[in-house]
């Protein structure tokens, strides 16, 4: 069994186009799914809250237990839990990508952006 990580936002318009993505991207059988309102927001400008920290610890049990193969933080348009222009989001993104990598390092940590088509798109790469 292979898994891989999302930390994803609860809305479902984007968990098809993001598991569908991470399981070409990580050859992965299973998307272990850690979801929050608008979790780049989160974990950008509230990276030791009580939410972030909850985040940390469904992504270690991913990591830890599944031995999950690659970790991506999800942001999309029209996003309800970050409701900020898609530039500012992809800004975000890209910050949460580095603070991602500083907790995991030696994994593989992407950033996908989901746009108004509702296709994953790869804009972040560790
Ligand atoms: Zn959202």
């Amino acid at each position: 069994m292979s898994f891989a990580t999302a930390i994803n936002c609860l809305d479902g318009r984007v968990q098809l186009p993001v598991n569908g993505f991470l399981q070409d991207r990580f050859g992965a059988a299973y998307i272990d799914a850690v979801t929050e309102a608008g979790p780049v927001g989160i974990l950008a400008r509230e990276p030791d809250s009580e939410v972030a920290r909850s985040i940390y610890r469904r992504v270690e049990i991913s990591l830890n237990v599944h031995h999950s193969t690659g970790r991506a933080i999800v942001a999309h348009s029209d996003c309800a839990g970050n409701p900020i222009a898609d530039k500012a989001q992809r800004a975000e993104l890209a910050a949460v990508v580095n603070l991602l990598k500083g907790r995991y390092p030696g994994t593989a940590v992407i950033g996908l952006w989901v746009g108004e088509d509702w296709s994953a798109a790869e804009i972040v790469n560790s």
